[in-house]
């Protein structure tokens, strides 16, 4: 099945505010996708379905063909374990005294113990190239470290697709060009929430535009970019 396989999602807020207005969406493993739009387009109303935070409208989302159902919890858990997010700012993601403690606390809540959850969390930091930084503490890290980090908590539940929002805010452009080559070298299914085209190109061959809860386009990045 594919990484994400979304259907006529439509979702209002209690409020009323009628957010997304039936999404389809369907993103092959392996596949860079890049979401992008205006404010108040929908981007996080969408994310936040992906795992089952938000709920209730019209409309279905499959994770690598398990259904989002929030009556189903089984289900749901194992869907948030295969939904990893990593958010924009990564204070929020990070919070243990050390690296190695942050990046093997979500494996451990899966109830990972011992050589395996060691090889969880150096692989991840490997693959961020942060394994050096184990044992310090995250805020002694710079911005660009700790969203590296943020990304390895992330990896270390070895999720189906990685959804980012916005990776490249804040970092300046030897810690982009750093970032935008850890993420090209993944084998993992990437959904990058961004209002940075030229990061969008770079990274992800493919784009959706997300305008007034609706797909406005869905197409080759370089098409959009010669577009713009
Ligand atoms: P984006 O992430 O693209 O900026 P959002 O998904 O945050 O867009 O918002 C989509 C629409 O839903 C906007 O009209 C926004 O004002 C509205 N919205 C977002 N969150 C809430 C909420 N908690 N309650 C009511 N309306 C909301
Ligand atoms: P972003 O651009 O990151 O999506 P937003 O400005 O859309 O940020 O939303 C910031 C926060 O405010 C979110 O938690 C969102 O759910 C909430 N929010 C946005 N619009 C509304 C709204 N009309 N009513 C209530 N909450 C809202």
């Amino acid at each position: 099945p594919p990484s994400l396989e979304v259907r006529g999602l439509a979702y209002a807020y209690p409020d009323g505010t009628q957010a997304l207005y039936g999404v389809d969406v369907t993103i092959r493993r392996g596949e860079r996708v890049a979401l992008l739009g205006p404010n108040g387009a929908g981007k996080t109303t969408l994310v936040l379905h992906l795992n089952g935070i938000l709920h209730g409208g019209a409309g279905t989302v499959r994770v690598a063909g398990l259904e989002v159902d929030p009556a189903d919890k089984r289900t749901l858990r194992e869907i948030r374990r295969r939904v990893g997010i990593v958010f924009q700012d990564p204070d929020d993601q990070l919070f243990m005294p050390t690296v190695r403690e942050d990046v093997a606390f979500g494996p451990a809540a899966m109830g990972l113990r011992g050589a395996e959850l060691d090889r969880r969390v150096r692989d991840a930091l490997e693959r961020v190239g942060m394994l050096e930084a184990a044992d310090r503490p995250p805020q002694h890290l710079s911005f660009g470290q700790r969203r590296r980090v943020a990304v390895a908590t992330v990896l270390a539940m070895e999720p189906e697709i990685l959804v980012l929002d916005e990776p490249s805010s804040n970092l300046d452009p030897a810690s982009r060009r750093e970032l935008a080559e850890i993420l090209r070298s993944l084998d993992v299914t990437v959904l990058m929430v961004t209002h940075d085209l030229p990061y969008a190109a770079e990274l992800c061959p493919r784009s959706l535009i997300l305008s007034g809860g609706v797909i406005a386009a869905d197409a080759p990045t370089l098409d959009l970019l010669s577009d713009a």
